[in-house]
């Protein structure tokens, strides 16, 4: 019941958007009770993504303040509140997406939370699930990838981006990607990849040059970046005639004022699309939360987590996640 739990918690707020000088480590958060359809998460591991850097620094804004960043987690539901999902009971283990996750408790959307089965554990689900699940739905609706299929990823020893590297693997595609160092480049192609490339940011006809070298001339069916400002125009440089340019996301910065005319010298589709968009109904969440279950049980996907830090050391870890010195997947534990 609520009254075991106690009346107060660890947490990371902020007050304002800035540097990671606005990250503040606070020990006297009030609990928060779960309202109408939330359950209330303690919370074992909380999983660190690229957009928690989005909303602290200002490219995303926060709704209020004090923001308590974060959006992924997973642990043992310690609360519920009125009318949630009879398969979530106090006690069961579940991976969630939602605001709020850098404390030791996080009061949680039930549309936004998937019981994780007995065969994966609660650090793999908090590991996997945001970045992973991102992966899948750009693979199966952003573009459906199909067997043989040329796609250009870039970041791809980062979170999402070893997950596409498998992903693309499992289903047959051929992947061109791209990472900013060699050891980077190496552990994509571990994971899959089949063409490893530097981002040649400063020669865009190189890039461009290469790619088509493997593509046949034709350039790749699909793109999926995240990097933003950086390397868009040199994706959309290499996708061919009818093929599909994905950009979801902005490390690098976002893409501004495109001109749509741009599209029609080859026919290419352009999207921004977002998980959250993907997933909006509980059906679409259990429905890919499966789709993702099966790859780590019956393909034998992984998820490489690059370190375990304690909620203490939030700093570090976001400075990490930003100095792209990173693989992979980054948790706090509170
Ligand atoms: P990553 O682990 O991929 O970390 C970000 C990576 O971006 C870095 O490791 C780095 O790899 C690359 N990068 C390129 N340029 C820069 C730069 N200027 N500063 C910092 N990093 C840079 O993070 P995530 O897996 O959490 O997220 C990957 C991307 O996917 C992010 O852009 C994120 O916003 C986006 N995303 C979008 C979602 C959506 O719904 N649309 C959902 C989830 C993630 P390298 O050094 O090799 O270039």
């Amino acid at each position: 019941s609520v009254s075991s739990l106690p009346k107060t918690m660890k947490g990371v707020q902020i007050e304002k958007t800035g540097g990671t000088e606005v990250l503040q480590l606070k020990t006297e958060i009030p609990v928060p009770e779960p309202k109408e359809g939330e359950v209330l998460v303690k919370n074992e591991f909380i999983g660190i993504n690229y957009i928690d850097t989005y909303f602290r620094s200002g490219v995303y804004s926060p709704p209020s303040f004090p923001y308590t960043l974060g959006r992924e987690g997973a642990g043992t539901i310690a609360a519920l509140g009125p009318n949630t999902p009879s398969d979530l009971q106090l006690g069961t283990r579940v991976a969630y997406m939602g605001p709020a996750a850098y404390a030791e408790y996080t009061p949680v959307t039930a549309n936004y939370m998937i019981p994780i089965p007995d065969s994966i554990s609660t650090k793999v689900a908090a590991a996997s699930l945001l970045q992973a699940l991102t992966a899948v739905t750009l693979i199966r609706e952003a573009y459906p990838v199909q067997k043989g299929d040329w796609v250009l990823v870039t970041a791809a020893a980062g979170g999402v981006g070893l997950w596409l590297c498998q992903l693309l693997k499992a289903v047959g595609a051929h992947t061109i990607a791209t990472a900013s160092t060699a050891e980077k480049r190496e552990l994509a192609r571990r994971n899959g990849a089949e063409v490893l490339l530097e981002y040649h940011e400063e020669d865009r006809e190189k890039f461009v040059k290469k790619v088509l070298e493997v593509t046949g001339g034709e350039g790749v069916h699909a793109v999926f970046d995240s990097v933003g400002k950086a390397t868009f125009d040199s994706c959309l440089a290499v996708v061919r005639r009818k093929g599909t340019m994905v950009s979801f996301g902005n490390a690098s910065g976002p893409v501004t004022g495109f001109a749509l005319a741009r599209l029609s010298s080859r026919n290419v589709k352009l999207l921004r699309p977002t998980l959250f968009n993907y997933i909006a109904t509980r059906e679409e969440l259990q429905q890919y939360a499966q789709e993702l279950w099966n790859f780590i049980e019956k393909d034998g996907l992984n998820v490489k987590i690059h370190d375990v830090y304690p909620l203490s050391d939030v700093v570090r870890a976001t400075q990490d996640i930003e100095s792209r010195k990173t693989t992979g997947k980054l948790l706090l534990q509170p």
